[in-house]
């Protein structure tokens, strides 16, 4: 893939109840030039969630079957069901007028697929404060059985254990605070030089003109 095109490829990573889906909810609304990317899975939908919105929603061998065709830039297997990132996502995002970047929602193994594809992606952990905070977080769940819950946690351990993959640590102990850290990442990468790189050397085509 086009290192270093303007195009940001974020990628947001966490334990569950870190507080990762509602910040990725904020900067969508708030930064709408950047989309999310919708991944596949084959865990069953949850009561509010939408096919084509939240995830494409297929069964393991329509996953498989998409895996073979090497439809997917990363995928993996989480909490014991399947989920991948389709490259026709990033495409997608491409292709629309107004769209500079898109955000994965995706876990650690999916992050390090990316990073060592691409080499320009920027990869940013949420963290809970404390291992308590994020307890009682994935209590607070309707969503979620007992059994889920005491997965999900012990999961949590092995996630953090994977924080040098990323390029940025947001500490989610209140959201406005943890979102406005999470903004300034995005406009600071926006500002970086490799980013800005093709239009100093526009401006350079141009001066050498006149
Ligand atoms: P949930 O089932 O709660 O929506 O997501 C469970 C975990 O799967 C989350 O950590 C989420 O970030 C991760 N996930 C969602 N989509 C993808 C994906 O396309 N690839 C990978 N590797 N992980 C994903």
């Amino acid at each position: 893939m086009n290192p270093y095109d303007d195009f940001l490829l974020l990628i947001l990573s966490s334990p569950s109840g870190a507080g990762k889906t509602t910040l990725t909810r904020l900067l969508l609304d708030r930064c709408p030039e950047l989309l999310f990317s919708v991944s596949h899975t084959t865990r069953p939908p949850r009561s509010n969630e939408v096919d084509g919105r939240d995830y494409h929603f297929v069964d393991r061998a329509r996953f498989v079957e998409l895996v073979a065709a090497g439809a997917f830039l990363e995928w993996a297997e989480v909490h014991g069901n399947l989920y991948g990132t389709s490259t026709a996502e990033i495409d997608r995002a491409r292709a629309m007028p107004g769209c500079s970047g898109m955000i994965f929602d995706i876990d650690y193994q999916g992050a390090r697929q990316i990073k060592s594809k691409v080499s320009d992606v920027v990869a940013v952990f949420v963290l809970p404060p404390s291992m308590h905070e994020l307890e009682r977080r994935l209590r607070g769940r309707a969503s979620e059985t007992e059994d889920a819950v005491q997965r999900r946690f012990a999961m949590a351990q092995l996630e953090i254990e994977h924080y040098a993959l990323f390029d940025y640590i947001v500490v989610n102990e209140e959201v406005q605070r943890a979102f406005d850290e999470l903004r300034s990442i995005v406009v600071a990468e926006r500002a970086c030089r490799e980013r800005r790189a093709p239009l100093a050397e526009s401006l350079l085509r141009v001066g050498r003109l006149a």
